[in-house]
């Protein structure tokens, strides 16, 4: 078991056919105790129960410090401990430049880069207490190759924003054993996107890519996995993209 004696909180991981839920079955099958985190309306205490006894799921806005905070606090109270943070709430829209309102920017850059910086923030103290922990961030491909698939540029610079927070703080938490790494996922069948680019598009787009199919969750939480134990000890402030060679350059 990678994961025995762990404890790990996945921000958005109710959604099961999300990235989210994948990891926490991932983690959970590593040994790990998992807090499913996600809004009122993705139930994540019915997903947490999917994974068995022994894990729980609490209700949060990942861009309510409140919330935030008392996630950790709840973890906390109820394991003892928090080992692993995997931030990967987040919403995309589609949108051309000129058509992204203020609403729009508030709404995608809160979810992923707010709830990034608030959830990290409420767990570092713990984890610094515990003089180790690993942190990971669910960026996107959209952020190295400037979108081109869905998300408008404002999630772009969200998920932008992600790698330039996640790089930072494994620089300022590396003397505390804390790790932080970031994931840059390609294009990956969620409900994200399930009913936002057709089949065809789907078929375009997979004929560019050298693996020649689109991402499925679990390719994603396999990387999580790694990043999330110890198997990636010396890995700090990396960026690990797991699309299938859309990005070879
Ligand atoms: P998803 O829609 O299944 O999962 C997103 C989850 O975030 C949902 O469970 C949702 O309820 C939750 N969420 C949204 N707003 C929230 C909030 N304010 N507070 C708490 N939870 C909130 O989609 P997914 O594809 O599994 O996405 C997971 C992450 O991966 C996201 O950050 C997404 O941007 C990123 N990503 C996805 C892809 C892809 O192709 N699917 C590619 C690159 C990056």
């Amino acid at each position: 078991m990678l994961l025995a004696d762990r404890v790990a909180l996945i921000t958005g991981g109710a959604g099961l056919n999300g990235l989210g839920f994948a990891t926490a079955r991932a983690l959970a099958s590593q040994g790990a105790r998992v807090v499913i985190v996600d809004l009122e309306s993705a139930r994540p205490a019915e997903a947490a129960a999917q994974l068995g006894r022994g894990h729980l799921g609490l209700t949060a806005n990942v861009t309510v410090k409140s919330d935030a905070d008392a996630a950790v606090a709840h973890t906390v109270e109820q394991f003892g401990r928090l080992d692993i943070l995997v931030n990967n709430a987040g919403i995309t829209q589609p949108r051309k430049t000129v058509e992204i309102t203020e609403g729009d920017y508030d709404a995608v850059l809160d979810v992923s880069l707010r709830g990034t910086l608030l959830f990290s923030q409420a767990a570092i103290p713990v984890m610094q207490r515990q003089r180790g922990g690993s942190i990971v961030c669910i960026s996107s491909v959209s952020a190295q190759r400037g979108g081109g698939i869905l998300g408008g540029p404002h999630y772009s610079a969200a998920k932008a924003g992600v790698l330039g927070l996640a790089r930072a703080m494994a620089r300022e938490l590396g003397p505390d054993g804390i790790r932080v790494n970031a994931i840059t996922p390609g294009l990956i069948s969620t409900d994200i996107n399930k009913d936002k680019l057709s089949a065809e598009r789907k078929a375009e787009i997979a004929e560019t890519i050298p693996l020649a199919r689109l991402g499925v969750p679990a390719d994603v939480a396999g990387a999580i996995l790694f990043l999330a134990s110890d198997l990636s000890g010396y890995c700090t402030g990396i960026t690990l993209d797991v699309n299938g060679g859309m990005l070879i350059h």
